[in-house]
């Protein structure tokens, strides 16, 4: 059986094209165009692992923004991975090693109708999509509005997002905190709705829990590092045309909470059934938030 690799790659755009390189030398997809990247070495994560990947590669210093992960599954090869794309600012000229015959930049229709490596294709169609979306994540730095604990181990937190910032409700944004010299980030559920100039996080602070102790401390008028929106835990256009039903468990309730708003907000007509658990009591969150809006809107329950 295929052990599974980690393997990082990169999306690199200049003047609406793409780089491309054809694979040389190699047990897969041999002569194939793909994106550039490679295999993780021993200790590398894989944001370190695209910068060297590129760098020896295709002799461009590239600044990652986090993508995607994929699942790779090539029987024919067999070759398992989880590969994570980047995408970002380069600086320099390409040059290529022997690892490619060729490079090329490339329009989004001419990918389109060319065969490439591994899922490539899809990653393309799939960044392409969220481009045209203007929901690509992005790296920026926000402020906290507000922070407070709203019972003995929830904390809320509100903090400002760019005005140009989309997002579809359901995603998340990764905190980051650098831990041992390393930059770790921790996904949050986004609790509003879009469009608001602001953001809120519903966030459990676990006594043992590393990102826990960082959210825990942060007060108003702090500056934390943001990276998103993330995720496809999200609505599809199909399911609005019928009753819409969630069940939630403890700060899983946060990312009903933006669906439900904002679906709401845009006119929803039909049922919405809202079943959310909590621990206890004192732990309900948001019940003033979900009353009033039932009182403003009927069809939820
Ligand atoms: C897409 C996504 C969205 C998320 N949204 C939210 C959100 O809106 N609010 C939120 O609070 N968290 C959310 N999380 C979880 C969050 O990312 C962290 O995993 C969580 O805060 C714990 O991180 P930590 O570093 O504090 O704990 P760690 O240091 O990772 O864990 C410490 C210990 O606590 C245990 N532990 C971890 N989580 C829990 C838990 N919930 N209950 C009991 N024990 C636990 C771990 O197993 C471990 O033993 C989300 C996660 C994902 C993947």
């Amino acid at each position: 059986m295929a052990r599974n690799r980690k393997t990082a790659g990169a999306i690199i755009e200049k003047d609406g094209k793409f780089l491309l390189v054809k694979r040389n030398n190699t047990k897969t997809f041999e002569g194939y165009w793909g994106l550039p990247g490679g295999n993780l070495e021993e200790g590398e994560n894989f944001e370190d692992a695209v910068k060297r990947e590129i760098k020896e590669e295709v002799n461009l210093d590239f600044y990652p923004v986090p993508f995607r992960k994929y699942a790779e599954d090539f029987p024919q090869f067999s070759w398992k991975a989880t590969a994570g794309f980047f995408f970002g600012k380069t600086n320099g000229n390409v040059k290529i090693n022997g690892e490619s015959s060729e490079f090329g930049w490339f329009l989004p229709r001419e990918i389109k109708k060319m065969e490439l490596a591994f899922n490539h294709k899809k990653i393309m169609e799939d960044f392409m999509e969220q481009k045209s979306k203007k929901i690509l994540p992005k790296i920026f730095n926000s402020k906290i509005l507000e922070a407070r604990k709203i019972s003995s181990d929830i904390k809320y937190i509100k903090f400002s997002v760019p005005g140009e910032f989309e997002f579809t409700p359901g995603q998340y944004l990764s905190v980051s905190r650098i831990s041992d010299g390393k930059k770790l980030r921790t996904p949050y559920s986004i609790a509003s709705s879009p469009g608001k100039g602001f953001a809120e996080f519903f966030i459990r602070i676990i006594d043992v829990g590393k990102a826990s102790s960082y959210m825990g401390n942060l007060k108003k008028g702090d500056e934390i590092e943001l990276f998103g929106p993330a995720g496809k835990f999200v609505i599809e256009e199909s399911s609005k045309r019928k009753d819409l039903f969630f069940i939630s468990n403890g700060t899983g309730i946060t990312a009903f909470l933006s669906m439900i708003s904002s679906v709401l907000e845009e006119g929803f007509g039909k049922k919405i059934i809202l079943l959310a658990g909590f621990r206890n009591e004192n732990e309900i969150l948001c019940e003033k938030r979900l009353i009033n809006l039932g009182k403003k809107f009927p069809n939820l329950e």
